[in-house]
C-alpha cells in the first residue's frame, strides 16, 4: 500500500502570492515529495467578504489539521478589519519563533559578493511592541506597551541554539538594547546568558543592537546566528536580506508549538502582481525549509541545490542587479525544475540535523518570587500646569497619604525636584509616589485612596505599581 501523503495547508495569498506559490508547488511536486496540498483562502479576499481577521474558519480548520502551512504574502487592506491577517495567524497558532536565513547566492551581485555571507536571524515573533498594544494617553501623547516575558525569551533562546546545532553553526549572538531598556530587552540578554552554557559547542556573545546593525554593514561575515526581540529582528532581517540580494531571495519559517508557517519575507508587491515578473526564489527556499521541517531532507536539499544551479547558469529574474534579458517567473521555475538532482559547484548541501524544538509547557507559565513588596506608584497625569505648580498641588493633596511625591518626569526627563528646564514640556506628567519613611503599610487601599484624592482635582489616565521582587526593584529608576 502506498503510504498516505502528508497534508500541507497552502495559502496562495495576495498580489504576487499566487504566482510565487504556484512556482514553489510546481518545484516541490517535481521532487516527488510525498505531500498533498490543501489550498485555502486568506487575506484581501477574506477581508472583502467581511471576515475581520482575514482568515476564514475553513482555513483555520485546515491549519489545525495539517499543522504545516506554506503561505504567500497577505495584504492588510486599509479600511477593512482592524488587524493584519499575518499577525492573526502568528498569534492564533503561537508561532513564537521566526527564522530568517540569508546567504550569498551565485551570480546575485551585492556590495558583499565574495564574502560568503551565511547569516540567520532568529526573531521572537509574538511579543514586544509588535503585539500592537497601544493607547492615546492624552490627545497628544501615544503609548505602546513593550511586554517581554521570561517564557518568550526562554523559548526563542532555546530555538536559536537548537537551530544552530541542527545546522552545524559555530556561534549565536544575542542582540538587544539592554543598556537602555534594562528590564525588557535586559530580560532577553539575561535569559540568553543563563542558557548559553548549556550549549558548549556554540560560541555565544551579547551585542547591543545598534552596534549589531553597524557591524552587519561593516563586517557581516562575523555573524552566524543572531537571536533578538520582535521589532529588532524585523529590522535586522530586512537589513540582512539587503546584504545578500534583496527581498526576492529571503525565506522564513515561523515556528510554533504545534503549527509552523513557511513564507517569504517579502510582501505582495502589488506593482508587479500578475505580470509574471516576480522572483519566486524566497518562497521556493521557504518551501525547502518546510520540506526539511516535515522530515524530507533529500527533497529540501534537491530544491536548494536546483536553485543554486539555476543561478549559477546565469538565469535571472528582473529584480536582480545587472540583468539584460530577465527570465519570467515561469521560465525561472521551469529552469529550477530542470536542474533538480544537479549539485551546485560552489555550495554543496549541508549536513542538516533535525531541529530539536523546545517542548511547550502546558498550563500557565509562572515565575515565582520568594518575596514581594509594594514600594510606591507612578501616576500619569494630564495637566497644563508647570512642574512646580503641579508638585506643590500633589504634595498638598497627598498630605494624609502614606505615599509622598518623590519626583515628576515629562517626556522621560526629570522636571521635579531637579527641574530640568531644557526639556520642551507637554501636558503629560509621570508623578512618582513612594512610601514615606514613617509609614509601614502600603496596599491597594492606600493607592486607591490617593488616586481618589488626586482624581478629584487632576485628570489621571494611567498608573503603574512600583514593586520589588526578592528585594530587587522591579521598575526603572528616575532619570536625570
Ligand atoms: P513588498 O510587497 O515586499 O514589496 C516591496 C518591493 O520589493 C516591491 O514593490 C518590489 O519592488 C520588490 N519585491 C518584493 N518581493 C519581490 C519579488 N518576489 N520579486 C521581485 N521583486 C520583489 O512590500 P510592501 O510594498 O511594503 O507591501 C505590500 C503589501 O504586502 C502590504 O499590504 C503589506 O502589508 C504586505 N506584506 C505582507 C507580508 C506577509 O504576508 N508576510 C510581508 C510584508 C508585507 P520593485 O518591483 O519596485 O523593484
Amino acid at each position: 500500500m502506498t503510504p498516505a501523503k502528508r497534508k500541507i495547508t497552502v495559502l496562495p495569498g495576495d498580489g504576487i502570492g499566487p504566482e510565487v506559490v504556484d512556482a514553489a508547488l510546481a518545484i516541490v511536486n517535481a521532487t516527488g515529495a510525498a505531500l498533498e496540498f490543501e489550498k485555502c483562502e486568506a487575506g484581501a479576499r477574506a477581508f472583502q467578504k467581511g471576515i475581520v481577521t482575514g482568515i476564514p474558519k475553513e482555513t483555520i480548520e485546515s491549519i489545525e489539521r495539517t499543522r504545516v502551512v506554506l503561505k504567500g504574502p497577505l495584504e492588510t487592506p486599509i479600511g477593512h478589519g482592524n488587524r493584519s491577517a499575518n499577525v492573526t495567524l502568528r498569534t492564533l497558532f503561537e508561532t513564537y519563533g521566526n527564522i530568517r536565513p540569508v546567504r550569498e547566492l551565485p551570480g546575485v551581485q551585492t556590495a558583499f559578493t565574495g564574502r560568503q555571507l551565511d547569516i540567520v536571524i532568529v526573531r521572537e515573533n509574538i511579543e514586544d511592541l509588535y503585539a500592537g498594544i497601544e493607547y492615546m494617553q492624552t490627545p497628544g501623547v501615544a503609548e505602546g506597551l513593550k511586554l517581554i516575558s521570561r517564557e518568550g525569551c526562554e523559548k526563542i533562546v532555546k530555538l536559536a541554539f537548537a537551530f544552530a546545532i541542527a545546522e552545524g553553526r559555530k556561534s549565536v549572538h544575542c542582540a538587544t538594547k539592554s543598556n537602555i531598556m534594562k528590564l525588557t530587552e535586559g530580560l532577553l540578554q539575561h535569559t540568553f546568558e543563563e542558557f548559553a552554557p548549556q550549549y558548549p559547542s556554540i560560541a555565544s556573545k551579547h551585542i547591543l543592537i545598534d552596534n549589531c546593525a553597524h557591524q552587519l554593514a561593516m563586517r557581516p561575515e562575523q555573524f552566524d546566528v543572531i537571536v533578538t526581540t520582535n521589532m529588532n529582528g524585523d529590522i535586522l532581517s530586512d537589513l540582512t536580506s539587503g546584504l545578500t540580494g534583496g527581498l526576492g531571495f529571503a525565506p522564513s519559517a515561523n515556528i510554533g508549538n504545534d503549527v509552523s508557517i513557511f513564507e517569504a519575507v517579502h510582501g505582495s508587491a502589488p506593482d508587479i502582481a500578475g505580470k509574471n515578473k516576480a522572483n519566486p526564489t524566497a518562497l521556493v527556499l521557504s518551501a525547502a525549509m518546510m520540506l526539511r521541517h516535515v522530515g524530507d531532507g533529500k527533497a529540501a536539499n534537491d530544491v536548494e541545490q536546483a536553485v543554486l544551479v539555476t543561478l549559477e547558469s546565469g538565469i535571472r529574474t528582473s529584480d536582480m542587479l545587472g540583468v539584460d534579458k530577465p527570465a519570467s517567473t515561469t521560465e525561472y521555475t521551469e529552469a529550477v525544475i530542470s536542474n533538480l538532482g544537479k549539485r551546485s559547484k560552489v555550495s554543496p548541501p549541508k549536513n542538516y540535523k533535525k531541529v530539536d524544538l523546545p517542548p511547550s509547557q502546558p498550563g500557565v507559565s509562572v515565575v515565582h518570587a520568594k518575596s514581594r513588596r509594594l514600594a510606591g506608584v507612578d501616576v500619569y497625569i494630564e495637566t497644563d500646569l508647570d512642574p512646580n505648580e503641579l508638585a506643590s498641588d500633589l504634595e498638598i493633596l497627598g498630605k494624609s497619604s502614606p505615599l509622598t511625591l518623590q519626583m515628576i518626569t515629562n517626556r522621560g526627563a526629570m522636571v521635579f525636584p531637579s527641574n530640568n528646564r531644557s526639556v520642551s514640556l507637554v501636558d503629560h506628567y509621570r508623578c512618582r509616589f513612594v512610601l514615606r519613611e514613617t509609614a509601614t503599610k502600603l496596599g491597594d487601599a492606600e493607592i486607591l485612596s490617593l488616586l481618589a484624592t488626586l482624581g478629584a482635582k487632576h485628570r489621571w489616565m494611567h498608573i503603574e505599581k512600583l514593586q520589588e521582587f526578592d528585594g530587587e526593584s522591579a521598575f526603572s529608576k528616575s532619570q536625570l
